[in-house]
Parts: C-alpha cells; sequence; structure tokens
C-alpha cells in the first residue's frame, strides 16, 4: 500500500492504551488524510509518495480545545480584572449586544484559529452565537471544529427566546453536518440562564439528533447558592434530575464540587472541562481536577474565551493545568506531565464525542498532528521529551499542524490563512469598537 506522506519523527506520543507514552524514531504514514501506520522507522516496508524528515521533533496528536467562545477574540482586554457576573453584565453583554453580528464572529472566530493553529490546536470546541460563520471560518481554515449552538432564555442579537435558539441549532445541524470536519452540538449555556422547559427539550432532542452538549455548571460558588435558593439543589443534581446528565455532556469549569456532583457525573457518564486560567483570571474557583481524574472521570482542557484568559494557548493551559493540581491537591505528583498531555489531547476527543474519529495516533483515525520541535533554546538540555512539552513554553516550539491530513502549519507558517489581513481586520474591528 502506498501512502500520500510519511513523517520520520525523532519522537511519537500515539496516546494510546489511556495514556501518553513516548516512542522513538517512529514513521507515521498518511493516505486520504487519515492514519495509515506508525511503525519502527528501520522495520518499515510500507513506502510514501512524500517524506518529511522530523529530526528534533515530537510527533503527536494536535491539542484539542474543548472549550471557547472563538470570536470573543476581538474581545481580548475589553474588561479585565473583574469577577465574573460583574464581567459578564456590565462589559461583555453590553458589548455583545452592541457589536456581535456574522461579520463580528466572522472576523473573530478566524483570528481564534490562527492563533489556536500556531499552538498545535487542531480541534476547537466553540459555544457562540451564529454557528453559519463559524462552520465556514473552520472550514476555510482546515481545521476541525465541534459546534454547541447556545441557547439561552433571553434574548441576544442571534435569537429571542429558547425556541428560536433551539431552532437555529437545529438549522445549523441540518446545514452542516455532513461535513467531516464539523459536528453540530446544542449548548444551553449555564443553569442559571436555561429554565427546565428548553434543558428537558434539548436533552430530548440531543437524542434524537445523536449530537453532543454542553454546558458552563458550577462555575462559581454563587452559582450554587443561588441554586440552591432557588430550586432547593444544586446545579448538578437540578440537571441530573432532568435527565439531562448523560455521557452527552461535557460539564464546563466545575470548580464547585460535592461528593453528590462526583457520584452524578461518575453514573452519568458525562466529562468535565477544566478552564483553570478563565476560572483564576475572573477568580471563580479552583476545579479539583486530580479529585475528579482519581475517580475516573474524564476532564479535558479548555482555554475558555480570549476575553477571560486572555489566549487560547492549550499548551500554556496544559501547563496551568497540571500545576494547578499539584497546589490544589497539595500534592506535587497530581497530574503529572504524561496525563495532562492525555487531557489535552483524548481526554478533549472523548469530552466532545469525537473520539472515534481523532485524538490518538490510530490506524483509521484522522491525520489530526502536530509536530515540536525540541531543539529549541527554551527546552534545552532535553532529559525527558514528556516535561519538556508540559513545564517549558513549547507552545512556540510548534513547527507543523496538519488537519485530516492537511498541513496547516508548515515551519510556523500557516498555509491556509493569511496572517497579516487577520491582523489588518482585528485592528479595524478595535477601532470601531473603540469609537463605540
Ligand atoms: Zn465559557
Amino acid at each position: 500500500m502506498q501512502a500520500d506522506l510519511r513523517i520520520n519523527a525523532r519522537w511519537v506520543i500515539p496516546m494510546t492504551g489511556g495514556r501518553a507514552s513516548l516512542l522513538s524514531q517512529q514513521a507515521l504514514f498518511i493516505k486520504d488524510g487519515r492514519i495509515l501506520a506508525c511503525e519502527s522507522q528501520t522495520s518499515t516496508t510500507l513506502s510514501a509518495s512524500e517524506t518529511l524528515d522530523l529530526d528534533h521533533h515530537v510527533l503527536m496528536p494536535g491539542y484539542i480545545n474543548a472549550h471557547g467562545h472563538a470570536a470573543m477574540s476581538l474581545f481580548r482586554g475589553i474588561a479585565d480584572d473583574l469577577p465574573l457576573m460583574t464581567w459578564l453584565q456590565d462589559h461583555i453583554w453590553p458589548a455583545e449586544g452592541r457589536w456581535v453580528d456574522e461579520d463580528f464572529v466572522r472576523s473573530g472566530t478566524t483570528l481564534a484559529i490562527a492563533e489556536m493553529l500556531k499552538c498545535g490546536t487542531t480541534t476547537f470546541a466553540d459555544m457562540y452565537f451564529y454557528p453559519a460563520p463559524v462552520a465556514d471560518s473552520a472550514l476555510q481554515a482546515g481545521i476541525r471544529n465541534v459546534i454547541f449552538t447556545p441557547v439561552l432564555d433571553f434574548p441576544t442579537n442571534f435569537a429571542q427566546n429558547a425556541d428560536e435558539y433551539i431552532k437555529k441549532a437545529i438549522a445549523a445541524h441540518d446545514g452542516y453536518r455532513h461535513h467531516d470536519l464539523l459536528t453540530l452540538g446544542l449548548g444551553p449555556h449555564a443553569p442559571y440562564t436555561v429554565s427546565d422547559g428548553p434543558l428537558k427539550e434539548i436533552t430530548t432532542l440531543a437524542d434524537q439528533l445523536d449530537v453532543p452538549l454542553q454546558i458552563h455548571l458550577q462555575e462559581t460558588a454563587f452559582e450554587v447558592s443561588q441554586s440552591l435558593e432557588q430550586f432547593g439543589c444544586r446545579p448538578t443534581q437540578r440537571l441530573a434530575d432532568l435527565g439531562f446528565m448523560t455521557e452527552r455532556v461535557s460539564c464546563v469549569h466545575m470548580t464547585q464540587i460535592s461528593d453528590e456532583d462526583i457520584a452524578i457525573l461518575q453514573h452519568s457518564g458525562a466529562s468535565v472541562v477544566h478552564c483553570p486560567e478563565s476560572n483564576l483570571k475572573l477568580a471563580s474557583g479552583f476545579c479539583p481536577s486530580a479529585r475528579l481524574l482519581e475517580q475516573g472521570i474524564n476532564v479535558a482542557i479548555g482555554t475558555d474565551g480570549a476575553a477571560s484568559n486572555n489566549d487560547l494557548n492549550m499548551q500554556g493551559e496544559m501547563k496551568t493545568a497540571a500545576t494547578l493540581a499539584k497546589a490544589v491537591a497539595g500534592d506535587a505528583a497530581a497530574v503529572p506531565a504524561a496525563q495532562a498531555l492525555y487531557m489535552a489531547t483524548m481526554g478533549g476527543a472523548r469530552a466532545l464525542g469525537i473520539d472515534d474519529q481523532t485524538g490518538s495516533l490510530e490506524n483509521g483515525k484522522w491525520a489530526d498532528l502536530q509536530a515540536i520541535d525540541l531543539s529549541q533554546l527554551a527546552q534545552q538540555p532535553l532529559y525527558n521529551p514528556l516535561s519538556q512539552l508540559v513545564y517549558t513554553d513549547s507552545s512556540r516550539a510548534t513547527s507543523h499542524v496538519w488537519v485530516a491530513g492537511k498541513n496547516l502549519l508548515r515551519q510556523g507558517e500557516l498555509t491556509t490563512l493569511d496572517e497579516e489581513k487577520i491582523r489588518a481586520d482585528a485592528i479595524q474591528w478595535a477601532a470601531r469598537i473603540k469609537a463605540g
């Protein structure tokens, strides 16, 4: 069998068998956008029409940014150093009301995609208004994208009420689900912004359409106390009582966790998306990721939007997740480098329900890969590649990215996007937004 491309890599992390382990001197073969084989360079008998030698690189699955609001990159730095509800109610929601439309979403999403590709992300989950321009931007760039069309009770520029959001989510699903790069799900924003009726309807709909769900959950202590007052139970319990909690669901944040919440997560098979930098910046709390992992709960990593982070660098997020876990657990052995790498790749794929397609280097899966050049100064000297990937600033060493076998980053240069045009567009948006 003749492959389209052979990549000879100094190291490969296949992310198979439930863990990140390191192999040396491997040849990875790609055919028709998928992984054909990954074998020892010396013993393989396969041939390929093109060969790429990466003598100082780690080849591994691309990062999966399991939660974000890509278009919000245009609000990067617009309101900092504020608690969540003040930030949302006094700054973000008014700015969204004034500026967010299809053009804004197209520009902001493209800026976000460019930033993510340069740091090794091959899949991003997105919960934002106007799914069509998000999908179009992802397709144009060639990146994999899981879209959670948002649902809220209250009106925004995008829709007037829960019914209309749900209708628009169905339309996006029907319009885009045939693309290999796209998965269309629903994103009820949070338990405090979506009432019981629509949550039940979304649960039924997700079963009918067989799609993933994502929700912001227990982001702050305030959210939990408000739910106890209003509903007489914690938000996770309320969602479980509504039948919402299943393995389709990824719960974003979970900084407040009780034993009962853990039992619900275990029983339902739902995942948690840990967004440590957003939680730190908004002083929302600390997700006890090591405790969740010990209990067998799948934990993914997300950057959240650039307005509350303020970058979309999954490598940095992974480092924050690994180091914060140690502080929260009071245990320096909590979330070692290998586990953080797994969370940032396969953990994300599982949370988004796409682990049969991506997240590891397995034969038949899409070739969603990144190569990181460990000969850079910041990675010297090199004792342990896994450690260098997580604990040094390795995002700047990302040299190549492929999604479905297509080379989207080559020697650090974007191949499908025009960086100068994206920069000029962002500057223009900022000028308009500043002028009000
Ligand atoms: Zn979010």
